[in-house]
């Protein structure tokens, strides 16, 4: 590869963590106290008894032994372990938990088709006519505990985009996104409760992992994002949801049991599960390559994005610094194992950061590394954050970056950012509501006014 040109030294401002820096570089976020840790495989395991991960599955990306990897957790508060619901078992599994209750199995079935089929809330029990009542308290409070408080609800574009802010039963904070477009509709979810791996262009990365969730918190914020749409809660009439994307809070293949295990739910026909079409369903990795080769042998014919940024480790090294561990030739061989595997179009993800890696040496460095690979690159003009300094490219610089691979023949989009003003957009999820306060103003404003920013989407792609 021809040499690259020096970027631009990223700099932050505020309280944010220099995660390039590891530990000893580290300055406190004021919200939260965070540590910055490189961990040994042997904290893998060891994982589930710190006092923030008390889910049953640590974030368990498989590691290799003797390898460390950058981990930042958040120590405000021990978390607690989210209660059983239907959807973290199977169908067999549901079916004993109402044996034991002294329940004929079908009540199982019954109550998941309330769930998955009818999209009934656990508050709605008078709906649940065919549940004796004697019954249904028990096989409720057995199988479907509310395990997810909204506190905030954002909406902006018309009312077609909606953030929802999650708090859990142990208060963790979480968040989602439900976008509606012409021809779909789609919820980006959280995976975890914040996130570990400190990319520092991301709000969620700045505020560290709390916990993983459970398959449940995972499943229930697509059901939820269903229900809202069915029910006409949203601009645009009933609507049906087709997409989902793992692309909220959270690296979902740090979180491989209880992700796997949702995609899992999401695909099945109820009672089983909701029935969507897996073709709907993406999953969006930092590259954890022996999750993402786990994933590979799955059998799940879901979408994987693997989020770049940059082609060369240098720069890779400090905008994901997952990277030190799993680096560019090795995710994408990974990737391109999934490729083969899934027969599915891998989708790159690279945020244009203005003056960092937005040159077009980059450009053809990266259209080298794609040449002849089941592959599409979706750029994302960088979401502003909370005390990053950094900005998106200019447009032209832009659209120089998209010419520059096509004529590489690389099949390339941009990402249009539905939701920023309500800092609902890629990397912007950061589950605070005290920061959160001027961007609920600028919704409102924005509702108020009937406005649109006329961004034709989150998640959209769009030709230029
Ligand atoms: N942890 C996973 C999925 C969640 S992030 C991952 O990193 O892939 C979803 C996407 O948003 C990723 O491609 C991520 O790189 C991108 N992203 C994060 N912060 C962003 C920002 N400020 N602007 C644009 N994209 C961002
Ligand atoms: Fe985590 Fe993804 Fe944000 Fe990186 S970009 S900090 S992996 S959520």
């Amino acid at each position: 590869m021809a040499p690259l040109p020096p970027r631009r030294r990223p700099a932050r401002t505020g309280g944010a963590i220099d995660p390039v820096g590891g530990a000893g570089r580290c300055a406190l976020p004021v919200r939260a106290i965070v540590a910055f840790v490189y961990a040994p495989a042997s904290w893998h395991t060891g994982f589930a008894m710190t006092p923030m991960t008390a889910e049953s599955e640590p974030s368990d990306g498989p590691m290799p032994a003797g390898t460390g990897r950058p981990v930042r957790l958040s120590l405000t508060r021990r978390a607690g372990r989210p209660a059983r619901h239907l959807a973290d078992l199977s169908r067999d599994e549901r079916r004993q938990v109402a044996v034991s209750l002294g329940q004929p199995a079908f009540r199982a079935d019954q109550l998941s088709r309330h769930y998955f089929a009818r999209l009934v809330d656990a508050d709605e029990t008078e709906a649940m006519t065919d549940l004796p009542e004697g019954a249904r308290g028990p096989l409720l409070e057995a199988l479907l505990p509310r395990l997810l408080m909204p506190t905030r609800t954002l909406s902006c574009d018309d009312g077609l985009t909606r953030k929802i802010a999650w708090r859990t039963a142990d208060g963790a904070l979480l968040e989602s996104v439900i976008m509606r477009y012409p021809d779909r509709a789609t919820v980006c979810v959280s995976s975890q409760a914040g996130c570990g791996m400190g990319c520092p262009f991301c709000a969620t990365g700045q505020g560290g992992l709390t916990r993983n969730l459970s398959t449940a918190e995972i499943v229930e914020q697509v059901v939820h994002a269903a229900r809202v749409l069915r029910r006409r809660e949203l601009a645009g009439g009933e609507g049906r949801l087709s997409n989902v994307v793992f692309m909220g809070m959270g690296e979902p293949l740090a979180n491989y049991t209880a992700v796997t295990a949702a995609l899992r739910r999401l695909i099945a026909p109820p009672p089983e599960g909701l029935g969507l079409s897996a073709r709907g369903l993406t999953v969006s990795t930092v590259g954890l390559v022996p999750a993402m080769r786990r994933l590979a042998g799955e059998g799940l014919p879901v979408t994987l994005a693997v989020s770049l940024h940059a082609p060369d480790d240098e720069l890779r090294d400090e905008l994901v610094p997952i990277n030190t561990r799993w680096p560019v030739a090795e995710v994408l061989a990974a990737a391109w194992e999934y490729a083969e595997a899934s027969g599915r179009r891998v989708s790159i993800e690279y945020a244009l950061i203005d003056g960092v890696n937005d040159d077009v040496a980059r450009a053809d460095a990266l259209a080298t590394l794609l040449a002849g690979r089941l592959a599409h690159v979706n750029l994302i003009p960088l979401n502003p954050t909370d005390g990053s300094s950094w900005r998106a490219s200019a447009p032209a610089g832009q659209r120089a970056f998209v010419r520059r691979l096509r004529a590489r023949g690389i099949a390339t989009t941009v990402r249009d950012t539905r939701g920023r003003e309500i800092a609902a957009a890629c990397g912007q999820l950061a589950a605070e509501p005290a920061g959160r306060a001027r961007h609920v103003e600028s919704a409102t404003t924005v509702e108020a006014a009937g406005a649109t920013n006329g961004s034709p989407a989150h998640g959209n792609r769009v030709l230029r």
